[in-house]
């Protein structure tokens, strides 16, 4: 099968931060050997995207570009040599394909630690120049040689895929290197964004003894209640910090949990974590991205023996892992209920406004809405 290929792609651009992206037209970039140019099915909105645009991350990428780091796409064209994904699964001009920023594959951290999220040279997806088409936010991506793909099974719809593009892999990641959650811990969840949300999920289906989430607003912890949370507290109705955990100390036997999962992003969320922790408790933080600085005792990680495990973003397995999940369980969870709302790509700054006021939970650009 062969697709017809335009000379150009419509795309939203990031020309200066805090104002508006702008729709243009980006010629398309030719099809080198390895590479591949997708048709982009839905692109999800992160508060990454939100924070891009603003010029606030800790991080600012070179402007203009593309913004959109979690896309699921169709494959338009293959270039010469790339016939199959990740787990060997074989690659047809039609099929739908997710994948993560590439790592360089020579640099100590790929090399020698094998640690690829690390690569001190990763090629990201969302952060590019226009003329590279790598980023989600527009009709056309064009992937580049030295990135891993994985191919979407057909019965996985777009709406049950879209998390894997960027919370969920983040999830499967960090739970990897906590080593897991432990037969029968009860777990407590600290946000109800998509990390948070995922984190609970996997939780649930990792065995956990209950799950906890905090969060806000109700919209999401209701998903988090479906997706198989025991107990959500509410922070606009319980605000104070201390009536929150004592609320989760009397739901773990007077305890605390033995294992809690930050996903918040709030600095002031690791404090509430440390203190919550039950004795030879574990804590596994990844929402923290901000630069952001507060008084820790550290006492506390010493005293009650804690074991602190960060971690940030995934990998390309933990895609495939997330995908195998997925297709494991999409009967018995409601998935697609974390897309809330499709954009056209036209409407992208009114998407960006609407995740930036919290109204949504994972809001999408669907370029076949008009
Ligand atoms: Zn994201
Ligand atoms: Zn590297």
């Amino acid at each position: 099968m062969t697709l017809e290929i335009p000379r150009t792609s419509r795309a939203a651009v990031l020309e200066e931060y805090g104002q508006p992206l702008r729709i243009h037209e980006v010629s398309i970039p030719a099809v080198g050997p390895g590479e591949i140019l997708v048709k982009v099915q839905l692109a999800g909105i992160c508060g990454t995207d939100v924070h891009q645009s603003r010029g606030t991350l800790t991080i600012k990428p070179p402007l203009p570009n593309i913004q959109g780091h979690e896309t699921i796409a169709r494959i338009v064209r293959l270039g010469a040599g790339r016939s199959k994904d990740v787990a060997g699964a074989p690659l047809s001009v039609g099929d739908r394909i997710m994948w993560a920023h590439a790592d360089c594959g020579q640099c100590y951290w790929c090399q020698v630690a094998r640690d690829t999220v690390l690569c001190s040279s990763r090629q990201g997806y969302g952060f590019a120049n226009p003329s590279l088409l790598r980023g989600g936010f527009a009709e056309y991506e064009h992937i580049s040689a030295i990135t891993d793909v994985v191919r979407v099974p057909d019965e996985i719809t777009d709406e049950e895929a879209i998390g894997v593009g960027c919370a969920f892999r983040t999830v499967v990641a960090g739970f990897e290197r906590l080593g897991g959650v432990r037969f029968q811990e009860s777990v407590v969840v600290l946000g109800a964004g998509p990390v948070g949300l995922y984190s609970a999920l996997l939780a649930v289906a990792s065995g956990a003894h209950r799950v906890i989430v905090v969060g806000a607003p109700a919209r999401r912890l209701e998903l988090a209640r479906k997706w198989g949370a025991s107990h959500v507290i509410d922070i606009d109705e319980v605000k104070d910090p201390r009536e929150r955990q004592q609320r989760i100390t009397e739901l773990t036997e007077g305890r605390g949990p033995e294992l809690v999962v930050e996903c918040s992003g709030v600095p002031a969320a690791f404090n509430e974590g440390l203190e919550m922790l039950q004795k030879g408790g574990r804590f596994l933080v990844m929402g923290q991205t901000s630069a952001a600085t507060l008084p820790v005792a550290p006492g506390i990680i010493t005293g009650k023996a804690l074991t602190i495990v960060g971690s940030v973003s995934a990998s390309i397995q933990h895609f495939y892992k997330a995908l195998q999940f997925i297709q494991a369980n999409r009967t018995k969870y409601p998935l697609s209920d974390i897309v809330t709302t499709r954009y056209p790509l036209e409407q992208i700054n009114e998407a960006l406004a609407n995740m930036a006021s919290g109204q949504e939970i994972k809001p999408v650009i669907d370029n076949r809405v008009r």
